[in-house]
């Protein structure tokens, strides 16, 4: 089931440019209404389900019902992000909950290389040839069509 928005909780990311829903969602779905500052999912049926929105959402307003393997029916399923961890609650029809915690990072915020110390240039982002060869292909070098 696609994400839905619960109205009570959204703020519209207090005015600012472009709220947290918006920046994150992959398929850029979520609006805002300026009108009422609440956000919503205008194509519902192009939702992918990733729980971006859900996850990023500081106020906890978004919510995607999860398949049956995942989220019992009729349970809905809520995230808490901290620096380093997410904490999972279930909340089951019975109004049972249960609450699982994972790591979602082993560097510390703020410290991650993109590069992972590799640093590239120009030149290597237009080379047909991946990083790692021509060493990982055992060959002295990689033939490639020149224009
Ligand atoms: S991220 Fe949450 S609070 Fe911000 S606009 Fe989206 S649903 Fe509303
Ligand atoms: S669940 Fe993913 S695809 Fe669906 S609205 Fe949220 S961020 Fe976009």
């Amino acid at each position: 089931m696609p994400s839905y928005v619960i109205p009570d909780k959204c703020d519209g990311c207090k005015a600012l440019d472009k709220t947290a829903c918006q920046f994150i969602c992959p398929n850029d779905l979520m609006v805002l209404n300026k009108d009422s500052m609440k956000a919503f999912n205008r194509e519902p049926e192009m939702c992918w389900e990733c729980y971006n929105c859900v996850k990023i959402c500081p106020n906890q307003a978004v919510e995607v019902r999860g398949y049956a393997d995942f989220v019992p029916l009729g349970a809905t399923v809520t995230p808490m992000r901290s620096t380093d961890s997410i904490m999972w609650t279930v909340k089951f029809r019975n109004g049972t909950l249960k609450r699982f915690k994972f790591p979602i990072r082993t560097t510390e915020e703020g410290k991650a290389v993109p590069d992972g110390g590799w640093s590239t240039g120009s030149d290597d982002l237009k080379s047909p040839v991946l990083f790692s060869e021509p060493q990982s292909l055992g060959l002295p070098e990689v033939v490639t069509i020149k224009n």
